[in-house]
């Protein structure tokens, strides 16, 4: 009897996993992937999508098409939980998935719960669908507004200032009527970034106009403003929230072994450390050996490893073991066609380092269009 595999969640490593089982099937194994919705974002395009540099399907993967040429069934559904002993999920559509083999990619979740009113009225940036709704009701708002719309994005990492670069280009050139508050709790920003980077953003920030409010832990959110530590408050219209990942609840109430923040808890193998039929990758994940930043870049190249050892363990063989690279390239962006790239303590940037993100990351999305049939070509991305 064939050996089912089930993958939760399109993200970036489960893509690469699929493009795999698209270019070699695995005979004896019949694989579902489950994803609540047929796109999936790429992270390192959305903010250009943001500024109105790419369309949204230039951002997207369409996942029914990557299963359709692998052969893969894909369930439109947000998985809850899993019994692990059974061996199913169950679905948020009250279905249930059995498996054999399980891997999960499903990103990390938006980290509201301990602000009061983030969850109700703070935009989150995942899931990416509904940030995209919102952000197109926001434009269409700030096109009719007749005093400026008061928009806090809150997080000052790059995707924070990426973002609110991103949003401030595209409504200029829209001649939208709104004003920007860029708010960190640190007291710079990209605080994991070499200096010259920083102070490049810094001067950038400070050139368009863009209120920062640095220092400013925010203690709750209500419907028209920020509560900051200390009493002070920041009138708000919307608020974005981009203050990093955290894990989902559901891995942990399952019953899978996770990190100390909930993280699934994951060995070279990229085997759960509990439960050795299920693998996991990307943000939801960690390695507790080699502890990495969550970022896509991570995500993207636990790919080919998460795809090796799947396959690996369909044909009951052994495992092989992944080791991560220490570093990784970081190319932010400027909402303009303006970037940075910054490795370990080096940062250059310009024009040109724009240029160069955008055929990555145009290369990487090549690698997953099917209608033009597979490419091979082994687009690289940060
Ligand atoms: C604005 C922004 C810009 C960024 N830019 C960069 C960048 O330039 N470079 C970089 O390296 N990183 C970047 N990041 C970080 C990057 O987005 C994440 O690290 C990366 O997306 C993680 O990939 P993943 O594979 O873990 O999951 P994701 O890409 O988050 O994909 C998870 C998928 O699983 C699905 N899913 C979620 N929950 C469930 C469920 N319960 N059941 C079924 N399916 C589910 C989702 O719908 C989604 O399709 C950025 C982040 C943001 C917010």
């Amino acid at each position: 009897m064939s050996k089912r595999l089930l993958l939760i969640g399109g993200g970036h490593s489960h893509v690469e996993v699929i493009r795999r089982f698209a270019h070699e099937p695995e005979p004896d194994a019949a694989i579902t992937l489950v994803s609540p919705d047929r796109l999936t974002a790429y992270s390192g395009m959305l903010p250009g999508h943001v500024a109105g540099h790419y369309s949204r399907e230039e951002c997207h993967i369409d996942l029914e098409h990557l299963c359709r040429a692998a052969g893969i069934t894909r369930v439109e559904s947000t998985v809850t939980g899993l019994d692990l002993e059974c061996g199913f999920a169950r679905c948020g559509n009250e279905h249930t998935l059995p498996f054999d083999i399980l891997s999960i990619d499903t990103g990390s979740v938006a980290a509201t719960a301990a602000v009061a009113g983030a969850d109700r009225h703070g935009i989150a940036v995942r899931p990416v669908a509904h940030f995209l709704q919102q952000w197109d009701r926001i434009l269409a708002s700030a096109a009719r507004a007749r005093s400026a719309l008061r928009i806090a994005v809150v997080g000052a990492g790059a995707a924070g200032v990426e973002l609110v670069l991103a949003m401030q280009h595209r409504m200029l050139g829209l001649d939208g009527n709104a004003r920007f508050t860029l708010v960190g709790d640190g007291p710079g920003i990209l605080p994991s970034h070499p200096r010259r980077l920083q102070c490049r953003f810094m001067d950038i920030l400070n050139a368009r106009g863009i209120e920062l409010r640095l220092d400013g832990t925010v203690q709750g959110v209500d419907a028209d403003s920020l509560l900051l530590r200390g009493g002070a408050r920041i009138a708000t219209d919307e608020v974005f929230w981009v203050t990093g990942a955290a894990a989902p609840p559901w891995p942990a109430a399952s019953g899978l072994g996770v990190d100390a923040r909930g993280f699934i808890a994951v060995n070279a193998k990229l085997q759960s450390m509990s439960h050795p039929r299920v693998f996991a990758a990307g943000d939801v994940a960690s390695m507790v050996d080699a502890p990495r930043p969550k970022s896509g870049v991570y995500a993207v190249r636990q790919g080919p490893p998460l795809a090796r050892n799947l396959r690996r363990a369909l044909r009951g063989e052994s495992l092989l073991d992944y080791r991560p690279q220490r570093r990784a390239l970081a190319l932010i962006s400027a909402g303009d066609r303006y970037a940075m790239a910054s490795y370990g303590a080096l940062a250059w940037g310009g024009g040109w380092v724009w240029q160069w993100k955008d055929r990555i990351d145009r290369g990487f999305m090549q690698r997953y269009r099917v209608e033009g049939g597979w490419s091979g070509q082994q687009g690289r991305r940060r």
